[in-house]
C-alpha cells in the first residue's frame, strides 16, 4: 500500500505521522506514536533494523514521548510503514493516527510511589480516540494525558485534556496546559476517562466552531468561554471538585533527580530503592541517538519507554545495561552538563536551519561550563520558530542566515531581547560569547 501524503508540504502547526510523513531537510521523518510509550525489545531492535535500512540511521525522542524516524528515503516509505502497521503502531489513516495524541506517565506500572498504573487506561483511550472519527476534525497538534502520579508525573507537561490521578479510582479533569496552570473541570472515576475524553473533543470542535475566532487549542476555549460554558455541553458526567481540591504530587519528579546539578550520583535511578523507580533512565543529548544505539539497548534490557523528557527507561535492564548505555554515549549523570542544553535539528535535518545547531550547543557544552551550573536551559534555535523549545530560556541563541542572535530571558526570535553587541555572531563567536556571560554580567560589561 503506497502512501498517499507522503508529498504534502510541509506546514506551519501540522504533526508528522507513520501516515503523514513529512519532507524535512534529511528526507523523510516518521513520527511513531507507540500507544502508553511502551516498546517491547524486541520492536525496538526492529524499529532500529528499519531507520538503518531505509533511513539515515537516526532516531529523535519527541516531546510527546514518541519515536521519530529520520532521514527515510522515498522508496523506503512503503515498507517502513508496512512492517510498523504490522507491529501495531500505524492507524487505519492519517486523521485517526494523528488524533491519537495521548501522553502517558513513563514510570507506570515501574514506581511504588504511584497513584496508580494507568496503562490500560491510556491504551483503551488511544484506541477509542482513532476509533471515533467525529474528533478526526481536531487540529494537529490537540492533546491528552493520563498521569498516575509518582516520580514519573507529568505535572510540568502541557497539553489541551490532562486526566491527573488523585488516589487509585479517580482522576482530576482539566484543560489547557501543565497541572498548575490547566483549569480544573471535576473528578471522574478509570473507567470514566475515555467518555469524557472522546466528551471533551467533541465539545471541542463544537464550540470552537460557534466562535468568531475559533481558538485552535484547549487553552483558548476555555479563555473565551470558560469551563463552565464547556462544562454544560458534556453528554459524559463529571463530578464536581470538591471546594479546595488540590492535586499533590507525590516523589521526587523524574528530571528533577535527573537535571539537578547535584554530585552525579553512581547507579542514577536504581531499582529497588526508596524513591526509586524499577528502570534504568537513559538520556541522550537533544534526545537523538541512532538506530545501533537503540538496537544494542534493547538488547539490554526487556522493554523501552520513552519519556517526554528525551530519555528512555530501561525495564529490566540486564547487568550490562549501563555499561551498554555507556558505550554508546548515553547520558548516564544528572551532573552531565548537556542536559542543559536544548536545540533543534538545525542545517543537518532541517530545510529552514542554516547553522549547525547540535555542534554549536554541544561547544557550548565543552567552553561555557561555569555558566551552565547556574542556569536552568541555553536554547540553540535554528530559527526563529523555536521547534525544540518555543517558550523562554535563560539563553537563547537564534540562528538566522547562517549567525546568532544572543538573548536573555527570551523566546527564540525575540528580537526586543537581544544582547546588544551580541547579534550577527558567526557560531564560533556566538559560543566564546555565551561562554564569557557569566562574566559579563557579573561585571556589568
Ligand atoms: S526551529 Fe529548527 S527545526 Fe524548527 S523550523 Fe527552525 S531550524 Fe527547523
Amino acid at each position: 500500500m503506497t502512501n498517499p501524503v507522503a508529498n504534502q508540504p510541509r506546514r506551519r502547526g501540522t504533526c508528522p505521522g507513520v501516515l503523514a510523513p513529512m519532507r524535512v531537510g534529511d528526507g523523510f521523518l516518521l513520527r511513531v506514536r507507540v500507544p502508553a510509550g511502551m516498546l517491547p525489545a524486541e520492536h525496538a531492535r526492529r524499529i532500529a533494523d528499519l531507520g538503518d535500512r531505509y533511513g539515515n540511521g537516526l532516531i529523535d525522542l519527541s516531546q510527546r514521548g514518541n519515536l521519530q524516524l529520520r532521514g527515510i528515503a522515498d522508496d523506503g516509505l512503503e515498507p517502513v510503514t508496512e512492517a510498523l502497521r504490522g507491529m501495531g503502531y500505524v492507524s487505519s489513516d492519517a486523521a485517526s493516527e494523528a488524533v491519537r495524541n495521548v501522553l502517558c506517565s513513563p514510570t507506570a506500572g515501574l514506581d511504588p510511589a504511584a497513584l496508580m498504573d494507568v496503562r490500560a487506561v491510556v491504551r483503551t483511550l488511544d484506541a477509542r480516540l482513532a476509533e471515533d472519527t467525529a474528533l478526526h476534525g481536531l487540529p494537529p497538534k490537540f492533546g491528552w494525558l493520563v498521569c498516575g502520579g509518582g516520580i514519573g508525573h507529568l505535572a510540568d507537561s502541557s497539553t489541551d485534556v490532562r486526566f491527573d490521578a488523585v488516589d487509585a479510582e479517580r482522576f482530576r479533569v482539566s484543560l489547557g496546559g501543565t497541572l498548575a496552570k490547566a483549569a480544573p473541570l471535576g473528578l471522574c472515576q478509570v473507567e470514566e476517562v475515555a467518555d469524557v475524553a472522546l466528551a471533551l473533543g467533541c465539545a471541542f470542535l463544537n464550540l470552537r466552531a460557534s466562535l468568531p475566532e475559533p481558538p485552535r487549542r484547549m487553552a483558548g476555549l476555555v479563555a473565551a468561554i470558560g469551563t463552565e460554558g464547556i462544562g454544560k455541553r458534556l453528554s459524559a458526567s463529571i463530578s464536581p471538585l470538591p471546594p479546595g481540591e488540590r492535586i499533590k504530587v507525590r516523589g521526587t519528579h523524574l528530571m528533577d533527580v535527573f537535571g539537578s546539578a547535584e554530585p552525579p550520583h553512581p547507579n542514577l535511578l536504581p531499582g529497588g530503592e526508596k524513591g526509586s523507580i524499577a528502570g534504568k533512565v537513559v538520556a541522550f543529548p537533544f534526545g537523538r541517538l541512532t538506530c545501533a544505539t537503540l538496537a544494542a539497548l534493547a538488547s539490554a534490557c526487556a522493554e523501552i519507554r520513552i519519556t517526554p523528557w528525551r530519555a528512555l527507561i530501561l525495564v529490566a535492564p540486564s547487568p550490562d545495561a549501563e555499561t551498554v548505555a555507556h558505550g554508546y554515549g548515553a547520558i548516564l549523570s544528572h551532573a552531565d552538563r548537556r542536559l542543559k542544553l536544548t536545540a533543534c535539528s538545525g542545517a543537518g535535518g532541517c530545510d529552514v536551519g542554516t547553522t549547525d545547531t547540535y555542534a554549536t550547543a554541544l561547544a557550548i557544552a565543552e567552553r561555557a561550563g561555569p555558566l551552565l551550573d547556574h542556569v536552568r536551559m541555553v536554547h540553540v534555535s535554528g530559527c526563529a520558530k523555536g521547534c525544540a523549545h518555543p517558550a523562554i530560556a535563560d539563553v537563547t541563541l537564534t540562528a538566522r542566515d547562517g549567525v546568532y542572535d544572543v538573548a536573555l530571558n527570551a523566546k527564540p526570535g525575540d528580537e526586543s531581547r537581544h544582547m546588544q553587541g551580541h547579534t550577527g555572531l558567526s557560531p564560533a563567536d556566538a559560543v566564546a560569547r555565551v561562554a564569557d556571560l557569566l562574566t559579563e554580567e557579573s561585571t556589568g560589561a
